[in-house]
Parts: structure tokens; C-alpha cells; sequence
């Protein structure tokens, strides 16, 4: 049984790109004694090592969930206290206007907006509020190239759904470290779990992970946006219809063999899935897939309503479906 109160705490723990300190420390504590080898790279990745039995047939693979949440940087503090933002990753403007952020060290703000037509599409419009009136006053909590976040409480909602900040890709990293939790290295292949820094400004923890391990092959474990509810997105994922196995990844071009494996490894397991095609975006896939000297390249994903928002909705089924699918998946004899 998941333990989910892990789950909410991965979520509610500060990790805007480039500061994923507080989300490495609850992973590196839930890593231990799970693996056999754990380093933290220059740039933040933890990598978390499980060894197979070994032999002719056992490949080196490497899954990939990121760490890190999109957020905002402050670019300047105005006269009169408020704080002008700059966007890190890609934030929706429209899902930030009067919400609460709250900076690293705790200070908690307010999004406002001077034009209201502005707010929808430009982040240079919105500011922040923390309740000074001056800039001196402001300065004293908040400084010129500080970070925050959203602030997104956890719920549980009706049918086994949970609503959460931050579950792209908190989420991910839930799942491979209940997989790895049932990996007991009785199979073939060496599994490297990569907790990843960086994505939401252009999967480049990714990138360091891949050059250092040289996996025979790669899988991103992120969300995908659900398209069955009024937004602009279109495609055919669905949350609580299955784990969705990647087949279209604007950033990676899935790789044919692993692909069919893996629709193979849900048929004969009986894991329920969803094919997936994203057609926006990117995921770690994309580093992998262009390391070294080419890496084959899978992905899964979790399917996400409301992405990118305080309040993204998954499903627990999709999440135990996921879990499972990796288990079994890390443990094939994949003949490339
Ligand atoms: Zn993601």
C-alpha cells in the first residue's frame, strides 16, 4: 500500500528549478537502504542505483522523474513595496492572478495585477504583494532574484483523486521510489533512478544524469495534461484511465522496440493504460534520447487535469497502475 502522506509531503516542499534542495533531502532520506549506490551530481540530480542479477542479457536503464516545480523570480521591488516577477518555466499567467506564492524562506505573497487583460498572457504585468508599502520595507523579506512558488494545499478528492501544487512531476518522483521499494534486484538490468533538477527550464538535469551513467536506454516518468475538460489543449488522455504509455513526445521520438515492449509488458500484466501523444512540451526523454552517443528512449506518464496550476488533480489508480508498469518493465530482458 502507497504511503501517501509521503506523496503530500513531496508536494508541499519548495522546489522551484534550480532550488530543489528541500525536495532532494526528503528523497535522499526515503533512499535509504532502498539502493546501492546514491550520489548527488554538481548540479543537483540525485542518483539512486539498484543492481540486477547482471549477465549478458542485464542493460543499464535509466528513469528519469524531475524534482523541480515552475515558479517565479522577482526582477525588481517597485517604491511602493510590490515585487515584479519574471516567470521560471512555463507558467500560465491566468493560473497565478490572485493566488497566494510563497518564496523560499517562507514569506508568503499575494498575486495582483495592473491590467487585467495583461494578466492572461504576461507575467511582466502581474506583481507581487506581501504587504509593504515601501521598498525598504519589502527588502527586509524578499530580495532582487529570490524564487517562489506556488502555494498549493493537498487534497483528497472524490474516487481516489488527489489535488495538489506540484504534482508534475512530484508525482513521478513518488512513483519510481515506490518502485524501487519493490525492486529486490532480482532482475537482469542495472536501474538507475534519477531524480532530475532543472526540467521546467529545459531538461537539463537530464542531460548531466544521462552523460554520466550512459544508459542503454531511457524512461521519463512525468504527467501529461488531461484533454477531457475545457482548456486549450487536445488529445485523447484521461486521468483514471491508466497510466498513459507515451507514443508521441514533441521533445524525443519514442523509440519503436521499447515502446511496443512496454504496451506488451501492460497487456501481459494486466496493467491498464492509455496511449499518450503530447503535442506540446517536452520531458527528460529528450536529454536522454541525445546523450552520449544516442540513447534509446520510452516514456509514461501520469495523466495531470489542471496542469501547471496550484491545484493539479491525479488519480491514485493511474499512480499504482504507473508503480506497477515500472516494476515490471525495469525488470524484461530487452533484446537490442
Ligand atoms: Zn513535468
Amino acid at each position: 500500500m502507497e504511503n501517501y502522506e509521503l506523496l503530500k509531503e513531496l508536494t508541499q516542499a519548495f522546489g522551484v528549478s534550480g532550488r530543489e534542495r528541500r525536495v532532494r533531502e526528503i528523497i535522499l532520506r526515503e533512499l535509504s537502504g532502498l539502493c546501492d549506490e546514491v550520489k548527488v551530481d554538481a548540479i543537483g540530480n540525485v542518483i539512486a542505483l539498484k543492481k540486477g542479477r547482471g549477465g549478458p542479457e542485464g542493460k543499464r536503464v535509466m528513469l528519469c522523474a524531475h524534482m523541480d516545480e515552475i515558479g517565479m523570480q522577482v526582477k525588481k521591488i517597485f517604491p511602493d513595496g510590490r515585487l515584479q516577477m519574471c516567470r521560471v518555466g512555463w507558467v500560465w499567467t491566468s493560473a497565478l492572478y490572485h493566488d497566494q506564492v510563497v518564496f523560499q524562506n517562507g514569506t508568503i505573497g499575494v498575486v495582483g495585477c495592473a491590467d487585467i487583460e495583461g494578466a492572461k498572457n504576461d507575467c511582466g504585468k502581474l506583481y507581487v504583494d506581501i504587504g509593504c508599502t515601501t521598498k525598504e520595507d519589502a527588502e527586509k523579506y524578499v530580495q532582487v532574484g529570490d524564487y517562489c512558488g506556488f502555494v498549493g494545499p493537498w487534497y483528497e478528492l472524490q474516487n481516489g483523486r488527489i489535488s495538489a501544487k506540484s504534482l508534475d512531476d512530484r508525482a513521478g518522483c513518488f512513483l519510481l521510489l515506490e518502485a524501487l521499494r519493490r525492486n529486490k534486484g532480482e532482475g537482469p538490468n542495472d536501474v538507475y533512478y534519477v531524480f532530475s533538477v532543472q526540467e521546467e527550464v529545459g531538461c537539463r538535469g537530464s542531460k548531466t544524469a544521462a552523460q554520466q551513467i550512459r544508459p542503454d536506454m531511457g524512461v521519463s516518468v512525468d504527467v501529461t495534461p488531461d484533454h477531457f475538460y475545457p482548456c486549450d489543449l487536445e488529445g485523447s488522455s484521461a486521468v483514471g484511465e491508466g497510466i498513459s504509455v507515451t507514443l508521441g513526445d514533441p521533445s524525443a521520438m519514442l523509440d519503436e522496440y521499447l515502446v511496443e515492449e512496454m504496451l506488451s509488458c501492460c497487456e501481459e500484466k494486466g496493467i491498464k493504460y492509455q496511449r499518450g501523444v503530447m503535442d506540446r512540451g517536452g520531458t527528460d526523454a529528450s536529454s536522454m534520447n541525445l546523450s552520449g552517443a544516442g540513447v534509446r528512449v520510452a516514456g509514461i506518464a501520469l495523466v495531470d487535469r489542471y496542469p501547471h496550476s496550484k491545484c493539479s488533480v491525479i488519480s491514485k489508480d493511474d499512480l499504482r497502475a504507473g508503480i506497477e508498469l515500472v516494476h515490471h518493465y525495469t525488470h524484461r530482458v530487452f533484446a537490442f
